[in-house]
């Protein structure tokens, strides 16, 4: 009963004409929200115009970013009292890409989700392994590890709402995914290791989504498993056919 999520990540790509152009081809053919969130996320420049372009559609908009703080002397930042400003309704934190090359911390994403949900958006919280510890069968622990720091102090409300991602590094734009049963397996741990902190009633309504080369041919079966309730899909997504193909699954 928990609802489908497919969020696109663009990540550093496109122009704002093509973000319009996407927008236009896109907006008016998502299914209803009453049966999946479709989501973009986008690069911080182009959410405005595209908020404006999108509204009173099924197509909602996420940040791939934001600060902690809702103003002051943090040159380069945005604000995630801005964003909500924009009718921008998640904010992507912690992708193994911001860890990796900007040293976020587990404590630094936690710091965000805060203050994204005290801004009444929803955090999509990313977790995932790199090969070497895959390989060396310490997934979970892992991904247990990054998810308890990530959520440290939110209460079981904010929990309940919010988007995990499992990304595993090694299926990143790699073309490799994980088999459908890997993914589950590990959306599984996370969803355990939230009902270990948090309970079972907060654990069925969390909402845990695969990513790592999804796309329309490998997303059915990535839905049709029990721990997985979404996609977030990066190359995938770019393209307007491409993306609404994604949603085919919702019948
Ligand atoms: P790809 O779908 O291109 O593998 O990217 C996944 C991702 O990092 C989404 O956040």
């Amino acid at each position: 009963s928990r609802k489908p999520i497919i969020a696109g990540n663009w990540k550093m790509n496109k122009t704002l004409l093509e973000a319009q152009e996407f927008v236009d081809a896109v907006k008016d053919n998502i299914p209803s929200s009453e049966l999946v969130d479709t989501v973009i996320g986008a690069p911080a420049l182009f959410l405005a115009p595209m908020a404006y372009s999108s509204r009173g559609t099924e197509l909602k908009l996420s940040a791939q970013n934001s600060f902690w703080e809702n103003s002051g002397a943090f040159t380069g930042e945005n604000s995630p009292a801005a964003i909500a400003d924009l009718g921008v309704q998640y904010i992507i934190i912690g992708h193994s890409e911001r860890r990796e090359y900007f040293h976020e911390t587990d404590e630094d994403i936690n710091k965000k989700a805060k203050a994204i949900i005290a801004n009444g958006l929803t955090p999509i919280l990313c977790c995932g392994e790199t090969l070497e510890t895959f390989e060396a069968g310490k997934t979970a622990e892992w991904v247990e590890g990054q998810i308890t720091a990530g959520l440290k102090d939110l209460t079981p409300e904010q929990v309940s709402n919010l988007v995990i991602a499992y990304e595993p590094i090694w299926a990143i734009g790699t073309g490799k995914s994980a088999t459908s049963e890997i993914a589950d397996d590990t959306c599984g741990v996370v969803r355990a290791t939230v009902e270990k902190l948090y309970g079972s009633e907060v654990a069925d309504k969390v909402r845990i989504q695969y990513g790592g080369s999804v796309k329309p041919e490998n997303v059915d079966e990535y839905m049709s498993k029990e721990n997985i309730d979404g996609a977030l899909v990066g190359g995938a997504s770019l393209e307007a056919e491409s993306f609404l193909a994604l949603l085919n699954f919702v019948k």
